[in-house]
């Protein structure tokens, strides 16, 4: 069996170099980015959770923020993993773990959000490739993005889950017009992308054509557990942060509050320890549709978290630390002030999936529920009133 501490050390004792981009690509072919993938691709074919002793053992040296290449860890690796051809497995996956090159993901739609297979996007045939036209919305991290997962409608006469494909859009390319959106926060962390006649050659298609509602499904189900599943230690994050307020701060307590705290303790617990079992289920396999249990439970409780953090701190946690229009790469929720965390924490139950739809698969796929009453699954998606 492989010993991947000792594995790890000989690493680190072996390659001295602190140019970080060259130590991750380093990391990458020695297998110790992410042990749980193949061999040639980042890993060693080994569980998951021995990820965390390598992460040990390489602590201090060059790393890449997860937040930055979130899209492209949480979402794209495990999609082209699982349906790209070997060649695409070998382009994408080396320079998306370094962080030489940042994904984004072209879903959304204005009238396409929740109602994911509405979409309308067209790729159309010519020649060797698919010419795309279309509008996506909310587009996290497209400004900085070299490379973009997108869903796209290559059949409008089929029911609307069987015309669509699955690309990856090259967000250099030609037609691709990217526009600052500015929210709540003050910051544009997403874009509107209109897309033109962009021209993709068709080894940039993922899976068959009129595949990409199953494609899809790899990515929604890995992008819940990856926001709502993060390895967090106990007390650790928001809750960790309202712990030590609550500690250090004795004259913001009240006796109500201190109800709420504890509540909010237990359920964070809950949540974190539900996350901690999502991720051996990813690791053993698919995640499942409970993935959608975890972000719910995240996404709820960033809100009731950051929410208190404010009643506790008064008229001083108002104060919002910046509000210049930055374009930026992460969402900061522990580095940056409570409003903003407060303001931030509004689009935890809407990214990802809305906590409504989390409800409905829930019902309908972890308990068994009668599914919603649904009367667009059969008709061409051309015939569908919009
Ligand atoms: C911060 C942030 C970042 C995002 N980043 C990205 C990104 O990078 N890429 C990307 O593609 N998208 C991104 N999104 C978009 C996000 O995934 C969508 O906003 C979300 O899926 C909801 O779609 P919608 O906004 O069109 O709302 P709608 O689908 O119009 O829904 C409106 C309301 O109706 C409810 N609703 C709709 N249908 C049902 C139903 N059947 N049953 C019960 N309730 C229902 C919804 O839950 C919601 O409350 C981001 C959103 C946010 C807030």
């Amino acid at each position: 069996m492989t010993d991947v501490r000792e594995l790890a050390r000989a690493f680190r004792a072996s390659v001295p170099t602190d140019d970080p981009v060259e130590f991750l690509r380093a990391r990458f072919d020695a297998g110790l980015a992410w042990v749980h993938y193949p061999a040639g691709l980042g890993g060693l074919g080994l569980p998951r959770e021995q990820q965390a002793i390598v992460d040990e053992e390489l602590a201090g040296t060059p790393s890449n923020d997860p937040r930055r290449i979130g899209i492209g860890l949480g979402m794209a690796a495990p999609t082209v993993l699982r349906h790209g051809t070997p060649e695409q497995r070998r382009r994408f996956l080396r320079p998306l773990w370094t962080g030489e090159e940042l994904w984004c993901q072209l879903f959304s739609e204005p009238g396409a959000g929740s109602d994911l297979a509405g979409l309308a996007t067209r790729a159309v045939r010519d020649g060797d490739g698919w010419r795309v036209t279309g509008q996506k919305v909310w587009t996290s991290m497209a400004h900085r993005a070299r490379w973009a997962i997108l869903l796209a409608r290559t059949d409008p006469d089929l029911p609307k889950h069987r015309g669509l494909t699955y690309f990856v859009c090259d967000m250099t390319a030609p037609g691709v017009d990217v526009r600052p959106l500015r929210q709540l926060t003050g910051e544009a962390e997403f874009n509107e992308v209109f897309l033109t006649d962009v021209f993709l050659p068709d080894d940039l298609r993922l899976g068959a054509v009129g595949e990409g509602w199953a494609v899809a499904r790899t990515t929604l189900m890995n992008e819940r557990v990856s926001i709502g599943g993060g390895s967090l230690p106990r007390g650790g994050g928001l809750i960790g942060m309202l712990t030590s307020l609550w500690t250090d701060r004795p004259d913001v307590r009240t006796a109500a509050a201190h109800d709420e705290m504890m509540r909010l303790w237990v359920a964070a617990e809950a949540a974190r320890l539900t996350g901690v079992r999502a991720r051996q289920q990813l690791a053993a396999g698919d995640p499942g549709p409970e993935g959608s249990a975890v972000k719910l439970a995240f996404a709820e409780l960033a809100q009731r978290i950051t929410g208190l953090e404010l009643e506790l701190r008064g008229a001083e946690g108002l104060r919002h630390d910046d509000w210049t229009m930055r374009h930026g790469e992460a969402v900061d929720f522990e580095g940056r002030s409570p409003t903003y965390r407060w303001l931030r924490a509004k689009g935890t139950s809407i990214e990802g999936g809305t906590s409504e739809i989390l409800r409905n698969i829930i019902a309908e796929r972890v308990l068994g529920l009668p599914a919603e009453p649904r009367t667009d699954t059969t008709v061409p998606w051309r015939e569908l009133p919009r």
